[in-house]
């Protein structure tokens, strides 16, 4: 593993300038929309953009939470946008979509967590698209279980949660959320029979010892899904990045999970929770 400093050849961006880029920011300007892809400034952004593929951000853009981690805005959100699930499910059929990524800020000023604009989001894009495919990435309600009951019950595909990194770095990286209680979120989707995902990044600190044993966790909570990407620090004024891991070291953590028994893996520098989602149905549709 290389200690950071300058960043490693493989993790150089391949900028994409074409028309499906422009087609997507100005769908998501049109219908001020947000996205996880700008928020969180992930480095795929050129490259899904021009695929014609986004994740969509829900219940506003600024969060109650503020993890180290995370570029998103942070304080006292605004009311919801009841149009907000509209608005996602037309700009889904525009774009063609049969895979689409939703997820959200953390709501923990809302008595529902903002669940119920989960559910209404799900349907609406059900009723409008229908052969898409829905994989939502959900807050942990606080692990409170009839609120994720209104998830796992509605038409959502896949439901993912990220434990985002290793239990030992959990609350000096995190805001509020404890590994337990994501663990135990992730537990109940897949005993309720839905397909649990999973994703951590790493360059944190942690250990590759500490890395499996997180694998370890996911696969004894029935987790068959995960990603595991490289952290990258959006600002100055998140964590700084503590190592750059090698692609080997992503390769092993991949193998490693193969044999755990995990169905779908991602595991490489630039991997996000919504990297690619879609392949992992074996049915893409890019505009
Ligand atoms: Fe958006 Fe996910 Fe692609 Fe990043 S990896 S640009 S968050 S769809
Ligand atoms: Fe970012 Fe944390 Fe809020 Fe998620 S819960 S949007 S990671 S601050």
């Amino acid at each position: 593993q290389q200690v950071a400093g300058r960043k490693p050849k493989w993790l150089k961006i391949k900028l994409h300038n074409s028309q499906g880029y422009a087609e997507v920011a100005s769908l998501v300007k049109q219908h001020d929309l947000h996205t996880i892809c700008s928020s969180g400034r992930c480095p795929n952004i050129s490259e899904c953009w021009s695929r014609g593929t986004a994740t969509f951000m829900i219940c506003g853009d600024v969060c109650t939470r503020s993890c180290r981690f995370c570029a998103t805005k942070s304080g006292k959100p605004m009311p919801l946008d009841r149009d907000e699930p509209q608005k996602i499910a037309r700009s889904i059929k525009v774009m063609g979509l049969r895979y689409a990524v939703i997820t959200s800020v953390d709501r923990d000023d809302l008595p529902d967590g903002g669940a119920g604009q989960w559910v209404d989001t799900i349907e609406a894009i059900k009723e409008l698209n229908h052969d898409v495919k829905v994989e939502v990435l959900i807050p942990d309600f606080d692990g409170r279980k009839e609120l994720l009951d209104l998830i796992i019950n509605s038409r959502a595909d896949v439901i993912g949660h990220n434990l985002e990194t290793v239990e030992e770095l959990t609350d000096s990286v995190r805001s509020r959320a404890k590994y337990t209680t994501s663990l135990e979120v992730l537990r109940y989707i897949s005993s309720c029979g839905k397909e649990a995902k999973s994703g951590i990044m790493v360059g944190l600190g942690e250990t590759p010892e500490q890395v499996v044993k997180t694998l370890e966790d996911l696969r004894s909570a029935g987790v068959g899904r995960a990603t595991i990407g490289q952290y990258l620090q959006p600002t100055s004024k998140q964590l700084p990045v503590v190592e750059y891991v090698t692609p080997e070291q992503f390769a092993f953590y991949k193998q490693k999970a193969v044999e755990l028994g995990f169905t779908h893996i991602e595991s490489a520098p630039l991997v996000r929770s919504s990297y690619m989602a879609e392949y992992s149905e074996g049915r893409a549709k890019c505009v």
